[in-house]
C-alpha cells in the first residue's frame, strides 16, 4: 500500500468516489479512496437512485444538473452502463400555491439552464392515462432527468478514477488523524469479516496526505470525533416499499405506454416510479427519527431498519388516491435505511473548521443526486483554489460553535419533515427555537415581533399586532406581513425606526501585526483612527470571500463587523489568514466578540432629535453634529448610563448610527430609546423592511449581491477598492476582467408579488442575467431588485424584462443608489 499520497479520500460511497473521480480528472494524479468495507456499502446502497432536478437554491441546481449531464457520459468513458433511466420527471401540483412555487422554481432553473415544460391536468392524463388527475392544478415536468442505478454509477466512476490514476483501498478504516504542520498523518486499521461482521483487526498502516477529505456518510459522527470538531451530519430514517406488478401497469406498459417519469406528488409528501412492473413509493412522511446521533454501532453494517408501513400509512392511501390501479396490489420488498441530513437540508462541502487542507463532504440526503456536482465542484476548490460557484451556502462553517446535537437531532428531523412542504421563500422554520435570543427578545416579542433565525439567532423579520399568524401569512406573492414591512420602511425613511442588529458578527483584530495584516487582507484603504470604511477581503481567485465594515479604534486596534449569518465562516478565514501571516507582519490577536456587543441600528430624518434627549455630553446639541460626528467615524458615547461605540452608517441609507453596546446592558437601553423615541414616533423595524430599503440604496448584500463567483469589480464597488496598493487575490481579480457586473432595477411587476431575487433576466427573449435580490421600494412604489447582467447592459436607462409567475415584465436598470444618490440624507447635519 502507498504510503503517501496528495489527496486521501475516506469514504467509498457515491460521494467519495466522484470526489477521487473528479480530483484525478483535475490533475492530481496521487490520490487515494479509503473504505472500511465495500464501495457502495453505506446509503449508497439502498437509494433509490432519483436524480430530482428541483432545487431553490442556484448553487445546489448546479451542483445536480452538472450530475445529470456527467452520468450520462459515464458509459462511453468507462464502459460500464450506470443504468440511467431518463425518463423525467413529474411534479404534479394540487393547489395553486404550489404551482406558485413550481413557478418561483422554474425561473430559477432558467437562470441554471435546467430545462423544463408546463403540463396541464389533460395533458398528463393523456400522456399517462394510469394517474388521476382531476384534483390536480397542473405540473411542472423535467424532461431530462429520470433514475439511475446506485451501485452502478458509484462502480463506473471508480472505474473512470482507477483509469484516471486513483488507488481504491477497501477494508480500510480510518481510525485517527494527527496534523503533523504541513500534511496529515492518517492511521488506519484492516477490517476484516468475522461471523458477518465487519471487524477490526490488530494491523495499522500510516499513510501521510497533503489534503484529506471525508465523505463518510452516515459515519459523521464518529469522524467529527476523530476530527475534534463538530459535524451536524446526523441520518434520519427513510423509507421506502415497492409492490408487486401492477397488472394495470403491465398491460399498459405491454401496450405500448411510455415508460411512467419519477412522479412526485408533492401536497402529499412522495414520490412513485416503476419497479419491474410495480411501483416504489417513497414518503418524506412526519415523525421519522433521527439515528446514530452518537455513532454507528459496529453490529450495523450494509443494515436497514424495520418497516413501520403505520408512519407512512397517509402517503400510502394517497398513492392510491393518485394511482388507484395500485389499491390492490401488494407489498413485495421495503427498504428503511439512514439517510444523512443536516439542521437546513444542504450537505457540508468544503473547508473543516479550524483544520487544515481538512475538506469535508458530508451530510447528504440527495447524495446520488449530488454526487457528481458535488466532486467536480469540490475538485476545482481543491486544485484551483475555487469554485467556479460560489458554494458559501454549503459551508461546513455556516453553523458556529453553538450548535450541539440535540439541535441537528432536532432540526435534521425537520428538515426531512420539510422536503416536501411549501417551500415558501418567507418561511421560517420552527425546530429548534428560539435558541439564541438576545436580552431585548422578550421586549421586542410583546410588541408583536415575529422572529426568523440567522445562525441560530432570532431576529425581528417585522412586527405585526398581537394574535398574528405568521405561519397563515407566508405566500409565493405579497404576503400577510407586507403591508407591516412596507409601514416600516416608510417610518425609516419618513421618520425614525429602531432595527436588532445584534446578530452581526464582530471581531477584534489588533497587536503589531493588525495594521499591515489588514492592509494585506482587504482591499479598500484602511480608515484614519476613529474613522471606519467598508472593504472586502477576496479569496485567491480574486472573488469576495467576505465584506467588512472596518472601525478603527486605535493605531493597531480594529473592530470588524460583518453579515451575521456567517460568524464561523468569516471567523475561520480572519484567523488562518492571520496565523499564516503572523510571520511577516508580526502578532495579530483575533476575538470573536460577536455575543459580548448588542447592536441597535436607529434611522430616520429624526434619529439625532431621539439621540438628542437621551446622550450625556457637556453639549447635547451638538455632540452627533456633522462637525463633532461625521458621516462614517466611530464615537463612544454615553446614552444614559449605557456606554455606546457608535457609528455612523445605516445600511438602510437614511440619517443614522449603529449602537454597539454591551450586551448586558441591552434592555436598559432598550426601554431608554422607546421612551425618549415615543415623542417621534420610532417604530420597531424588521429585517424584512430593513432588505428592501438597502436596495434603494444599492447596497450590496453578502451571500447574495456579494460571494465567491463575482470579483468586487464585478459587483461595481470601485469605489471600496484602493488599486494603488496590494492585497489579497488583487492580481486574480484584475485577471478575471469583468465577466458582469451588478446593477439596481425597478421593476413594473405584477400587483400582488414582488421578485425574491432568484428570479431569470431577459432581453429580447434571451436570458442576459439573473437577479439576486428582490423586493418592494416605497420610495418608488414599485418592486425592486439587484443581479448581474452583462456588463453593456448594466447601465443605467437599459430595459430588460423580469420572468415572475411565468411572465416577463418590464424592468430598467437605474442609476446606482436610486434613492438619495448624492447621499443628502445620510449626511444631513443638524
Ligand atoms: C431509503 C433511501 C432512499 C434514498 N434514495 C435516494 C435517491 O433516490 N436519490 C438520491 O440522490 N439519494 C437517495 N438517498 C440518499 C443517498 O443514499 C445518500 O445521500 C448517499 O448514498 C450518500 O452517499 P455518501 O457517499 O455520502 O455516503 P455513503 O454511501 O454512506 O458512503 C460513505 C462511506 O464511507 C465509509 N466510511 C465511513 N467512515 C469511514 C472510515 N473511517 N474509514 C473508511 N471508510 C469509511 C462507509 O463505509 C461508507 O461506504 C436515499 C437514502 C435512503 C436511506
Amino acid at each position: 500500500m502507498k504510503t503517501h499520497v496528495k489527496a486521501l479520500v475516506v469514504g467509498g460511497g457515491a460521494v467519495g468516489t466522484s470526489i477521487a473521480y473528479h480530483l484525478a480528472r483535475a490533475g492530481w494524479d496521487d490520490v487515494m479512496l479509503l473504505e472500511r468495507d465495500e464501495l457502495t456499502s453505506g446509503s449508497t446502497w439502498h437509494a433509490a437512485g432519483l436524480l430530482p432536478l428541483f432545487n431553490m437554491s442556484f448553487a445546489t441546481t448546479h451542483i445536480h444538473q452538472y450530475s445529470v449531464e456527467f452520468y450520462k457520459t459515464l458509459e462511453a468513458e468507462t464502459g460500464l452502463n450506470a443504468g440511467f433511466s431518463i425518463v423525467g420527471n413529474l411534479r404534479m401540483a394540487q393547489t395553486k400555491a404550489r404551482m406558485d412555487e413550481y413557478m418561483l422554481y422554474a425561473t430559477t432553473a432558467e437562470t441554471c439552464g435546467v430545462p423544463y415544460e408546463w403540463m396541464t391536468p389533460a395533458q398528463m392524463k393523456d400522456r399517462w392515462p394510469l394517474l388521476r388527475t382531476d384534483d390536480l392544478e397542473g405540473a411542472i415536468f423535467h424532461p431530462t432527468d429520470g433514475y439511475i442505478n446506485p451501485a452502478d454509477v458509484t462502480m463506473a466512476m471508480a472505474k473512470g478514477a482507477r483509469q484516471r490514476g486513483v488507488v481504491i483501498e477497501r477494508k480500510w478504516q480510518v481510525d485517527a488523524y494527527e496534523w503533523t504542520g504541513s500534511e496529515w498523518r492518517v492511521t488506519l486499521t484492516k477490517m476484516v469479516e468475522k461471523g458477518g461482521n465487519l471487524v477490526a483487526s490488530d494491523e495499522q498502516q500510516v499513510i501521510t496526505a497533503e489534503h484529506v477529505v471525508t465523505a463518510t456518510g452516515n459515519h459523521a459522527q464518529r469522524t467529527a470525533n476523530l476530527l475534534g470538531i463538530k459535524i451536524p451530519a446526523i441520518p434520519v430514517e427513510h423509507q421506502f416499499i415497492v409492490t408487486e406488478p401492477d397488472p394495470a401497469l403491465v398491460e399498459y406498459r405491454k401496450n405500448g405506454g411510455a415508460e411512467h417519469p419519477v412522479l412526485r406528488d408533492a401536497d402529499a409528501k412522495w414520490y412513485v416510479r416503476e419497479e419491474r412492473g410495480g411501483w416504489i413509493l417513497g414518503p418524506y412522511e412526519r415523525g421519522a427519527p433521527a439515528r446514530f446521533q452518537y455513532g454507528v454501532p459496529d453490529s450495523f453494517r450494509a443494515d436497514l431498519f424495520p418497516l413501520d408501513l403505520e408512519r407512512i400509512e397517509e402517503e400510502y392511501m394517497s398513492m392510491i388516491h393518485r394511482l388507484p390501479t395500485s389499491e390492490t396490489v401488494g407489498l413485495k420488498d421495503d427498504f428503511n435505511g439512514p439517510i444523512c441530513y443536516t439542521p437546513d437540508g444542504n450537505p457540508l462541502v468544503g473547508p473543516a473548521p479550524g483544520l487544515r487542507n481538512m475538506w469535508l463532504a458530508e451530510g447528504f440526503s440527495f447524495g446520488i443526486t449530488a454526487a457528481g456536482g458535488t466532486g467536480y465542484y469540490l475538485a476545482q476548490m481543491m486544485v484551483e483554489g475555487e469554485a467556479e460557484i460560489d458554494m458559501a451556502s454549503l459551508d461546513p462553517k455556516r453553523y458556529g460553535s453553538w450548535m450541539t446535537t440535540d439541535y441537528a437531532v432536532a432540526k435534521n428531523e425537520e428538515a426531512y419533515e420539510h422536503v416536501f412542504i411549501l417551500h415558501h421563500p418567507d418561511e421560517e422554520r420552527e425546530a429548534a427555537r428560539p435558541l439564541r435570543t438576545s436580552p431585548a427578545y422578550d421586549r421586542q416579542a410583546a410588541r408583536g415581533a415575529q422572529f426568523g433565525q440567522v445562525n441560530g439567532w432570532e431576529r425581528p423579520n417585522y412586527y405585526a399586532p398581537a394574535g398574528f399568524d405568521d405561519h397563515a401569512a407566508r405566500s409565493f406573492r405579497r404576503g400577510g406581513w407586507w403591508q407591516y414591512a412596507v409601514d416600516e420602511a416608510k417610518a425609516i425613511r419618513e421618520g425614525v425606526g429602531l432595527i436588532d442588529a445584534t446578530a452581526f458578527t464582530k471581531h477584534v483584530v489588533k497587536g503589531p501585526g493588525a495594521t499591515a495584516f489588514l492592509d494585506w487582507f482587504t482591499c479598500n484603504k484602511l480608515p484614519k483612527v476613529g474613522r471606519i470604511n467598508l472593504t472586502y477581503a477576496l479569496t485567491a481567485a480574486g472573488t469576495t470571500r467576505t465584506e467588512y465594515t472596518i472601525v478603527r479604534r486605535g493605531e493597531d486596534d480594529y473592530y470588524l463587523v460583518s453579515a451575521g449569518a456567517w460568524t464561523a465562516y468569516d471567523g475561520d478565514f480572519l484567523r488562518k489568514a492571520a496565523e499564516d501571516k503572523a510571520g511577516e507582519f508580526g502578532y495579530i490577536e483575533i476575538q470573536d466578540v460577536t455575543t459580548q456587543y448588542g447592536v441597535f441600528a436607529i434611522a430616520g430624518p429624526k434619529t439625532r432629535e431621539v439621540l438628542n434627549a437621551v446622550i450625556r455630553d457637556a453639549d447635547p446639541a451638538t455632540a452627533l453634529s456633522n462637525k463633532r460626528f461625521p458621516w462614517l467615524s466611530a464615537r463612544r458615547i454615553e446614552l444614559g448610563m449605557c456606554p455606546v461605540d457608535a457609528i455612523r452608517v445605516a445600511y438602510t441609507g437614511e440619517l443614522g448610527w449603529e449602537l454597539h453596546h454591551p450586551i448586558e446592558m441591552q434592555n436598559y437601553l432598550f426601554d431608554l430609546l422607546m421612551r425618549a423615541g415615543e415623542a417621534h414616533g420610532l417604530k420597531l423595524v424588521g429585517a424584512r423592511a430593513q432588505n428592501w430599503l438597502r436596495q434603494e440604496k444599492s447596497y450590496r448584500a453578502f451571500g447574495t449581491e456579494l460571494g465567491r463567483d463575482a470579483t468586487p469589480q464585478e459587483a461595481d464597488l470601485p469605489r471600496f477598492i484602493d488599486l494603488g496598493k496590494e492585497f489579497h487575490g488583487k492580481e486574480a481579480m484584475l485577471e478575471k476582467g469583468i465577466r458582469s457586473t451588478c446593477c439596481t432595477l425597478l421593476i413594473d411587476g405584477p400587483q400582488d408579488a414582488d421578485p425574491w431575487g432568484r428570479e431569470a433576466l431577459y432581453l429580447n427573449g434571451e436570458k442576459v442575467g439573473r437577479l439576486t435580490s428582490g423586493g418592494y421600494s416605497v420610495a418608488f412604489g414599485k418592486s425592486i431588485g439587484m443581479g448581474y447582467l452583462p456588463p453593456e447592459l448594466a447601465v443605467e436607462g437599459t430595459k430588460v424584462e423580469v420572468k415572475m409567475l411565468n411572465q416577463l415584465w418590464p424592468a430598467m436598470v437605474t442609476c446606482d443608489s436610486p434613492y438619495d444618490p448624492k447621499n443628502e440624507t445620510i449626511r444631513k447635519d443638524g
